[in-house]
């Protein structure tokens, strides 16, 4: 079993190391920079937003706030963003782990993963669409589709994320089109 909070918080002391990120080419800022000390456990996690599907900002919206809906699944696009193309994946009901899941809920989410990761590939001048689910801010499910461009070395990996807060946004026109291309390709 994974130690406890209080076991982690005890073995790590004040021993933080500082990982070498002046080599690391994919890590966004630079200049002097040490960790932030580790605050104490807390008694329980906090609830996040829309806990038991009490206030859900996904469960209210209608479909015109989505690019793409079917029965069961929602799609939004995020933007414009800096990198070329952030999309966001949503069951219609609420389910907040990916466990939680049906069998035939789960099957169909392999599917539409795939299809919306070759339909965002499509646009062209995309180096990969990151798949990715976190789900620490709102407990309704959702998993997200991060595009980076082709050829700009600095932005693969996982700091792609923040290099998207970095970056100046699209510009809208472009964004617009690729979000009816996308959708285009999935209808
Ligand atoms: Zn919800």
């Amino acid at each position: 079993m994974p130690e406890t909070a209080e076991q982690l918080y005890a073995r790590v002391g004040g021993a933080l190391r500082m990982p070498p990120v002046d080599e690391w080419e994919t890590f966004p800022f630079e200049g002097d920079m040490r960790p932030r000390s580790l605050a104490p456990p807390a008694e329980v996690d906090a609830p996040r937003r829309g806990a038991s599907g009490v206030d859900c900002d996904q469960c209210t919206p209608t479909d015109d706030e989505f690019f793409w809906t079917n029965e069961r699944w929602r799609l939004r696009a995020l933007g414009p963003t800096g990198l070329p193309f952030v999309a966001i994946l949503e069951p219609r009901e609420h389910y907040a782990e990916p466990g939680d899941l049906p069998d035939e809920l789960a099957a169909e989410l392999g599917l539409l993963q795939a299809r919306i990761e070759r339909a965002i590939r499509g646009l062209g001048n995309i180096g990969r669409v990151h798949v990715c689910r976190y789900g620490d801010g709102g407990e309704h499910l959702h998993w997200w589709f991060i595009a980076r461009p082709a050829r700009l070395p600095q932005l693969v990996g996982s700091f792609v994320a923040i290099w998207d807060d970095i970056l100046p946004p699209v510009p809208e026109e472009i964004w617009r089109d690729d979000v009816s291309r996308v959708a285009a390709a999935l209808s």
